[in-house]
């Protein structure tokens, strides 16, 4: 057995708000960020020892999918180290790295997250002898990433999708609305949201029809039913929801990281037609709830923690129970369109983004989520909404980069773009840069089928 690694309680333990009803200080492991392990791992991989993202793949020669963490270009199956009996007698006796998704090891709670991501760091690090030189054991429990399937990690049983980028909601505001009105009176105030659909949640690699529905071409013409003409992409990222809740109970700022077990990069797949037409009174509907895409790794809270950052200041100050820690997180985002006619491997970027730009935080989502009574579940999804930058190459979606199809994204290969067309596939990155490595998310890509028959 190693030296124990400490507890590091970091800034999850300082995020108390003025509505903290208790200040227990949250676990959490924070890997130091010169470990190393006995796994080789590129400088710019996603997946060092300091990540260890929890997803679900099935090995090649199995029929089932269980549970494991990335390292550089492997995956480690936790279901072999557990009933090894390496990760603890609670890992052996549930068998939960054995399912299919993370939903019953979400469930455990803060606690058992962080003493298994401890004791995962440990069987890991380059001076640990455990793992590193029972040649047998290695070979159950490491498998090459490109040699298995990868499938969603979480039974989603919510989603929740926000509206939390100030600058993504000015210029969509302003397109539908125009400038004076293109925030609502209500914005700055509450975290705005809809219930999205979870079933239709689908992991990267998933390919989409392009959605049936109704549309109105012009404002003085009778609606229409067809394949949507404006298909658009979202970049977004997820929290994932750990520890639940029951109905009546609400979380404060102060205790919403010991309920989120991680984050996910997240598209959200809009036919901006549709969504035009339906979206008054009530908000989207089947303008997005045709398929939204989930990277397939669960970079956990405490990855990310070392890259939180302050936030902007708001103004006006959000009432009493919306006032959290004000931390958002450091990730670098990428989104990337390949079209048909381009070769594999090349693909234009249409935009650099990053989380810190977002106005509501992951704290005051969660408290403004609960805060009636509203229950949450191991499982259930809440995403940032699309997230903008001040500048025109940070646009989070084709609608804002071409201002609503006029003014049109030229590709490389000569092709214009004003919306999505059949064969086209967008792929987001997402990651955090550290000293020499990065905390990394892979990828969430997906490309877009031609509309099924009418
Ligand atoms: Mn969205």
């Amino acid at each position: 057995m190693l030296p124990f690694l400490g507890l590091h309680v970091s800034y999850l333990a300082r995020s108390n708000s003025l509505m903290a009803q208790q200040s227990s200080p949250l676990q959490s492991y924070i890997t130091p960020p010169g470990l190393r392990s006995f796994i080789d791992v590129a400088p710019d991989s996603d997946f060092p020892i300091q990540n260890l993202p929890y997803g679900a793949f099935t090995p090649a020669a199995a029929s089932t999918a269980c549970i494991g963490v990335a390292i550089g270009d492997f995956v480690l199956d936790l279901s072999v180290l557990a009933e090894a009996g390496l990760l603890g007698d609670e890992a052996r006796a549930q068998s939960y790295f054995s399912d299919p998704v993370l939903n019953r090891f979400m469930e455990c709670g803060r606690s058992v997250w962080t003493s298994t991501r401890q004791r995962i760091t440990e069987l890991l690090r380059s001076d640990c002898t455990t793992l590193r030189d029972n040649a047998e054991l290695r070979t159950r429990a490491f498998h090459r990433r490109d040699a298995v399937a990868i499938s969603i990690p979480i039974r989603v049983g919510g989603y929740t999708d926000f509206y939390s980028s100030v600058d993504h909601a000015r210029n969509v505001g302003a397109l539908f609305r125009g400038p004076e009105n293109a925030l609502n009176p209500n914005w700055r105030h509450i975290p705005i949201a809809y219930d999205g659909r979870a079933g239709s949640i689908v992991v990267s690699g998933t390919d989409l029809h392009r959605p049936l529905g109704q549309t109105r071409p012009s404002d003085d013409a009778p609606p229409v039913f067809g394949a949507s003409k404006s298909l658009d992409f979202e970049l977004e990222v997820a929290f994932v929801v750990g520890t639940p809740t029951k109905l009546g109970e609400s979380i404060p700022c102060s205790q919403v990281d010991e309920h989120v077990f991680g984050v996910v990069l997240l598209n959200d797949w809009s036919a901006r037609d549709i969504q035009k037409w339906e979206y008054q009174p009530l908000g989207p509907f089947l303008g997005k709830n045709f398929g939204t895409s989930i990277s397939p790794w669960v970079v956990t809270l405490d990855a990310l923690s070392p890259f939180s950052v302050d936030a902007h200041p708001q103004d006006p100050q959000p009432l009493e129970y919306l006032r959290s820690a004000r931390r958002v997180f450091d990730i670098q985002l990428e989104v990337a369109i390949r079209t048909a006619k381009m070769a594999p491997h090349e693909a234009h970027v249409t935009t650099h983004s990053n989380t810190k730009f977002l106005y509501w935080d992951h704290q005051q989502q969660l408290a403004h989520h609960t805060v009636n009574g509203c229950p949450v579940g191991a499982g259930d999804l809440y995403a940032t909404g699309t997230i903008s930058g001040p500048t025109p190459d940070s646009l989070g979606c084709l609608l804002e980069i071409t201002k609503g199809g006029k003014q049109p994204v030229v590709l490389p290969t000569g092709e214009e773009r004003r919306f999505l067309a059949d064969g086209d596939s967008v792929r987001m990155r997402g990651w955090c840069q550290g000293a020499g490595f990065r905390v990394g998310f892979g990828e969430v890509s997906g490309a877009i089928l031609p509309a099924r028959t009418c």
